[in-house]
């Protein structure tokens, strides 16, 4: 298991594995005896929410359905996205979202949370904070639906680059624009580009290569069908020659 002590976490997907916490201090008072409040559309619901936190949540969440429901994936039966007043917290490093298949809960830091504890190596330094927040909440519900179409959580890069494309595909061109050339020059990105490795290390820019080799092929549905079948490898391979 990788140490993500000295950078910002956008979201993680994680499997009910001890080490990913909402902050218990704080999260307590959001959520607790606040009413769960369906979105506009079936399915997902927000607990804790501000009427700006459950709107773009909302959004998001119906994004991601909409966009996977594209290929043929289905939306869980019943989510619920509950929204903590401080950061989230993923070994050690403050995170903006997650989504636990084990206790299947999607948990969102609050919009304010976010704002303040942003750094230029975090979505939030990087775009307008509502498109980043409603962009969060799309990832973390990408990792939501997957899970429910029978993604494993040792497929967990592949899992992160479906959730990359589906951030970066609902969200407005022009932020998509920025989060790009803030992390590089666009152009097609090989797969060989996308591993475990710089998810660790350059969470953001596994985010950005994953969108620009997914828009960069002819069948992008096919492309998540063979992740789904686990037929794809992420892990970071040697270079040819290299030796040890
Ligand atoms: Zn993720």
């Amino acid at each position: 298991m990788r140490t993500l002590s000295s950078f910002s976490v956008s979201a993680r997907y994680i499997s009910g594995i001890a080490g990913c916490v909402p902050v218990l201090i704080f999260s307590l008072v959001a959520s607790f005896g606040a009413e769960n409040v369906p979105c506009p559309d079936a399915g997902w619901s927000t607990v804790g929410a501000s009427d700006l936190e459950h709107e773009l949540i909302c959004e998001g969440t119906s994004g991601a359905t909409e966009f996977l429901a594209s290929c043929g994936l289905e939306e869980p039966d019943s989510t619920v996205a509950t929204v903590h007043y401080g950061m989230l917290e993923c070994f050690g490093a403050p995170a903006q979202g997650m989504y636990d298949a084990g206790t299947g809960e999607l948990s969102m830091a609050s919009l304010a949370a976010c704002n303040s504890a942003k750094t230029p190596e975090d979505v939030f330094g990087r775009m307008q904070p509502e498109a980043a927040y409603r962009s969060i909440a799309a990832h973390e519900a990408a990792h939501a639906i997957l899970h429910a179409n029978g993604l494993k959580p040792a497929q967990w890069v592949g899992n992160e680059y479906i959730a990359s494309v589906v951030q970066l595909s609902t969200m407005p061109a022009i932020s998509r624009s920025a989060l790009i050339r803030s992390s590089m020059e666009p152009r097609p990105v090989e797969l060989n580009e996308i591993s475990d490795l710089i998810y660790a290390f350059e969470p953001i820019l596994f985010s950005v290569r994953s969108y620009l080799h997914y828009s960069d092929l002819e069948d992008g549905c096919d492309f998540i069908g063979t992740i789904l079948e686990d037929r794809v490898s992420f892990t970071a391979r040697r270079a040819p020659g290299w030796r040890n």
